[in-house]
């Protein structure tokens, strides 16, 4: 058996065990027509079962499938041998009736006796793909196959796990919806770096100066109103500023500068 196919088995195998109390050895309901393919094919039936469920096994049939191989007749006295030596499931049916409806009675509604069930029959296995929890196992090919579980298996397993963690659990698993960090800040771009930009030069508002025709003396310092006077030390310091930034920049160079020159 491949590796991955013996993980998917080994995964759903714990799966029946976790979720419906499956134990070892499991014990498999074989039909007669998987009796008489595993005999055509010469597939160690036993063997191959716990190669697939992945342990202990205990192959059991019902009289009434034993009674299908006898029906067969002589040609198919190997496949009686084989299905006489496992054990023997009691399923009171007086007469013996169809192997298939005979399987389903024993499983019943809810396999509440966990069976595993070994069925080459198409409508069987679509019938006990409607109960939950009941492993099916057919031959394809010489090759065992499990069945991946069915919807309602899934269904069944899903509603356990709820009520298994109670009602209050339940609002636990509600809660990583609404996680109680507090909500993250947006990371990404707002905008460019306040530090790494370029500040706003203020124009120098341009003073205005008395034309020489106004008067006749130049104009002083002094002939300025006061809020004129302070207007021009503001722009006089504004731009001082501004020059020493520049000639910082030139002098001292960006670290991409740098790079440029050593390049
Ligand atoms: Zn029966």
């Amino acid at each position: 058996m491949r590796q991955k196919r013996a993980k998917t088995y080994r995964k759903l195998m714990s799966l029946y065990c976790m979720s419906f109390g499956f134990r070892e050895p499991y014990q498999v309901l074989v039909d007669s027509e998987i009796c008489r393919i595993a005999t055509e094919s010469r597939i160690d039936l036993s063997k191959q079962l716990s190669t697939v469920l992945q342990g202990v096994t205990k192959p059991m049939i019902t009289q009434c499938c034993i009674h299908e191989l006898y029906l067969q007749g002589k040609s198919q006295q190997s496949a009686v041998d084989l299905a006489k030596a496992f054990e023997r499931r009691k399923c009171n049916h007086r007469e013996a009736i169809p192997g298939d409806d005979c399987l389903a009675s024993v499983v019943g509604d809810s396999n509440r006796h966990r069976y595993v069930v070994a069925t080459q029959s198409q409508p069987l296995r679509a019938k006990l793909r409607l109960i939950p929890g009941v492993p099916i196992i057919h031959i394809n090919r010489s090759v065992m196959i499990l069945e991946p579980p069915s919807e309602e298996t899934l269904r069944v397993k899903q509603q356990k796990e709820q009520e298994a963690l109670g009602p209050a659990a339940a609002e636990l698993v509600k809660l990583p919806q609404q996680p109680s960090d507090p909500p993250r800040k947006k990371k990404g771009p707002k905008g460019p770096n306040p530090l790494s930009m370029k500040k706003k030069v203020t124009r120098p508002v341009s003073v205005r100066v008395p034309r020489k025709s106004d008067s006749t003396a130049p104009p002083s310092a002094s002939d300025l109103s006061i809020g004129e006077k302070r207007k021009r030390e503001e722009n006089d310091e504004q731009l001082t500023a501004t020059r020493k930034r520049k000639r910082r920049r030139k002098h001292g160079g960006g670290p991409t500068s740098s790079v440029v020159t050593t390049a």
